[in-house]
């Protein structure tokens, strides 16, 4: 039983849903690349629709600050979700007021409209009360479906929740319920694998992981200024030296913890940042001063492999090395591929996120093998941060 209310809790039939979905779905000269997030909406749309329900749409695109942009109108987005849905979708060009009002007022049941971009009234993301109430009045209940938009208290995601009763879509739940599996109330022990570039853009991340998981993984970029802060000379490798301190404290805070922190002992290292650099293969203690570590080596994937067999729960943010370009993707994909054996042999829960983790699991080809992967890059880091997401904490029970 989740701890937030479902569409197992709303009947639906005859009732005017207000359902805020993400519809932010990547675009080039007007045409759609991408349909992955249409898609996740569907299962909502369609258990709504066949309830009986009218679905009212509201939705955000780009970030239009306010005003009316017709570059970011989501009228291009329609045909495709028609498409997709395989019925009609009407579309009014205003998310409140008279239009709003009007074209609401003319569904039938099992009918859906697409409201324009909530964005283009700065109230949006003022959360005003008095614009929450406008839009409010367009339905009798409130369905958020988008979590990649429930770590901003907006209107469309937290105002309206102050309004009407509240209710998380299937897209929602599956994600909180993968979650909750990843870090909420997970089974130990418990792996994060934290990488990217730079430690700066992740200490509260790793400031919350260090008292909830058992083994933390540092990987990428920001190992090196881990590895430095332990007195290694790490050569040309990018490197925040001037985060020696707060890498020594959270060094520190984890064994006080009881974490058990894993830093790569050797390294793919190259002169030149780029594709098919000529490299080696290098011991953590024996970078040059012209060598940049671009990868993990062979025995930190190891190792890395051998603690992950002994882990039930995965959590993963980050590379482990300059991905984009072979063969520093090495670590990364290796990791990747164990983390998904173990999982499709029921070893392992792997819950991963994050826009550049995305695109190298994808790259891995184990998106699907994982137990979830969240599209979601700001809700996804803000969870993880363990922080509470107002649009989430809005719909608990
Ligand atoms: P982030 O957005 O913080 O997750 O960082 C991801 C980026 O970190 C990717 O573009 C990687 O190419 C980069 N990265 C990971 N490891 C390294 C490394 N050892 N040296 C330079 N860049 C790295």
């Amino acid at each position: 039983m989740s701890d937030f209310k479902t569409l197992d809790d709303l009947d639906a039939k005859g009732k005017t849903c207000l359902v805020r979905v993400d519809l932010n779905v990547p675009m080039t000269e007007g045409k759609i690349t991408d349909t992955t997030r249409i898609e996740r909406i569907l299962p909502t749309l369609h258990e709504l629709l066949e309830k009986g329900a009218k679905v009212v749409l509201l939705a955000h695109f780009g970030r239009p600050n306010g005003k009316v942009e017709p570059k970011m109108s989501l009228k291009p987005v329609v045909p495709a979700l028609a498409h997709a849905l395989g019925m009609p979708v009407a579309f009014a060009t205003d998310s409140v007021g008279p239009i709003a009002r009007e074209a609401v007022a003319g569904l039938v049941p099992g009918e859906v409209i697409l409201l324009e971009n909530t964005r283009f009234h700065p109230c949006e993301e003022k959360n005003n009360p008095p614009h929450a109430k406008d839009l409010a009045q367009l339905g009798d209940v409130f369905i958020n479906d988008a979590f990649s938009a429930a770590h901003r208290a907006h209107a469309s995601t937290e105002g309206l929740t102050h309004y009407l009763p509240s209710y998380a879509g299937r897209t929602m739940q599956a994600e909180l319920e993968a979650l909750s599996s990843g870090l909420g109330n997970p089974a130990h022990p418990v792996m994060a694998i934290v990488g990217g570039a730079k430690v700066s853009s992740k200490l509260e991340l790793l400031q919350n992981l260090m008292t909830s998981v058992d083994m933390l993984v540092i990987g990428g970029g920001m190992a090196n200024t881990f590895l430095a802060a332990k007195g290694m000379d790490v050569g040309n490798s990018l490197c925040e030296h001037d985060l020696a301190e707060t890498a020594r404290h959270i060094m520190a805070s984890a064994a006080e913890n009881k974490c058990e922190i894993i830093l790569p002992v050797d390294a793919l290292a190259a002169k030149a940042f780029k594709a098919h650099a000529e490299h080696r293969v290098a011991d953590v203690n024996d970078i040059q001063s012209d060598e940049m570590m671009l990868d993990a080596g062979p025995a930190t994937i190891a190792i890395v492999k051998a603690k992950l067999d002994t882990a039930k729960t995965l959590v993963w943010n980050g590379p482990f090395g300059a991905f984009e370009m072979k063969p520093f993707d090495s670590a990364t994909m290796a990791i990747a591929q164990h983390a998904a054996n173990l999982t499709q042999k029921g070893q392992l829960t792997s819950v991963a996120g994050g826009g550049d983790t995305v695109a190298a699991l994808n790259l891995a080809g184990v998106r699907d093998t994982f137990t979830y992967v969240s599209t979601a890059g700001g809700a996804f880091l803000e969870w993880m941060e363990g922080k509470p997401l107002p649009g989430v904490r809005a719909l608990e029970k």
